[in-house]
């Protein structure tokens, strides 16, 4: 089967042009990483470094627990806790990766620096609608994952015989986060054929899932236990769920950061509904987090556009509100009673 060829002849030469005139690269990833930033960040950092460059990987703010064991996570500069050193890198590098985000907003606090920056800009993502944003983009909305894309370009650039391990590994568990575990988005025959190649890299894929989705903590579970019993509401005309988290309860099950990661899938076990939403109190910022995920061909993203601040993907999207979580509950109520109000 083949692999698809992102890179048409001129960009090829034109990545090969960047790369080549680099030395000092920086990797970003968006704010909040997830398997898939930190994932193709830590590949691609793997790869630079493998051809003698100094690579920095940077993200806005800390990745959960559940991916500091990808192999290289170490290496990253979380921007939110180390500004001075982030800060540092950003000026002294000569060319930015920009990995699975598609605006500039995404980097939160580190976009200025990026923005003034005179390092030059490649872009590898899949999400929908990008901003201009770099000299030379990448961006596939049809690819399950930047970890897709980005295998296709290593394996265009004939990197991947000399794949290592390592960098298998990462590239596996964008492509197992970004589908939920290929519950979804992935019902395609070239996806299944990379995930092969992978695997004949030496990666252990059942490790991998444990490592992510089997190590969380007691109070993990028993929270997300009371938050389906107490805390969620169901509206059954509109077939959507509505759950709201506190700092106070976070403190309470002994929050650490990752928890709620996959909270917002579980009321779509109800049969029939279309569509759930999470709020949470952001810990560092006077705002709410929103995350939505649908089934079906629920826009998520149009609502997040709408109501949220935000956008993403047809059946996963986020954004924030710039309230307390009261008034923000109420915003959400009346987002989901717009849509039996539309008929
Ligand atoms: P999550 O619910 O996991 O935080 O985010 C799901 C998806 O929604 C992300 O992959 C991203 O595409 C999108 N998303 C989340 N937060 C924001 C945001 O604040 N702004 C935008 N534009 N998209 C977001
Ligand atoms: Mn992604």
């Amino acid at each position: 089967m083949e692999i698809k060829k992102y890179l048409s002849a001129e960009q090829l030469e034109q990545w090969r042009r960047m790369v080549d005139e680099a030395s000092n690269i920086a990797v970003l990833g968006h704010s909040g990483p997830d398997g898939d930033a930190m994932g193709s960040m830590l590949a691609l950092a793997s790869y630079l470094q493998g051809l003698g460059k100094k690579v920095t990987p940077i993200t806005p703010n800390a990745c959960p627990d559940f991916l500091r064991w990808l192999p290289g996570a170490e290496q990253v500069i979380f921007f939110r806790n180390k500004q001075r050193k982030g800060v540092k890198a950003l000026e002294e590098c000569d060319l930015v990766f920009c990995l699975d985000f598609n605006g500039l907003d995404r980097l939160e606090e580190m976009r200025r620096c990026v923005e003034h920056s005179k390092a030059r800009r490649i872009m590898i993502d899949h999400h929908l609608d990008p901003e201009p944003m770099a000299e030379l983009m990448v961006s596939d909305p049809r690819a399950a994952a930047t970890c897709e894309v980005l295998f296709c370009i290593f394996h265009q650039l004939g990197a991947y015989e000399g794949l290592s391990q390592d960098i298998a590994t990462c590239l596996y568990c964008g492509l197992m986060t970004d589908t939920g575990a290929f519950a979804y988005n992935s019902n395609r025959a070239e996806l299944f054929h990379i995930v092969g190649m992978l695997i004949a890299k030496g990666i252990d894929k059942d490790k991998i899932y444990r490592n992510v989705y089997y190590s969380y903590t007691e109070s993990r579970l028993r929270l997300m236990g009371y938050l389906m019993y107490e805390k969620m509401e169901y509206f059954p005309e509109e077939h959507v769920a509505l759950f709201a988290l506190t700092e106070k309860e976070m403190v309470h099950f002994n929050f650490v950061r990752g928890d709620a990661e996959g909270f917002v899938n579980m009321p779509l076990q109800i049969k029939g509904t279309i569509l759930s939403i999470s709020l949470r109190e952001d810990t560092e910022k006077p705002i709410v987090r929103v995350s939505l995920r649908s089934v079906g061909d629920f826009p998520c993203n149009e609502m997040a556009e709408r109501f949220f601040n935000g956008g993403g993907h047809l059946n996963a999207a986020g954004g924030w509100l710039p309230k307390p979580i009261d008034t923000a509950i109420q915003t959400a109520r009346q987002a989901i009673k717009s849509l039996s109000e539309k008929g």
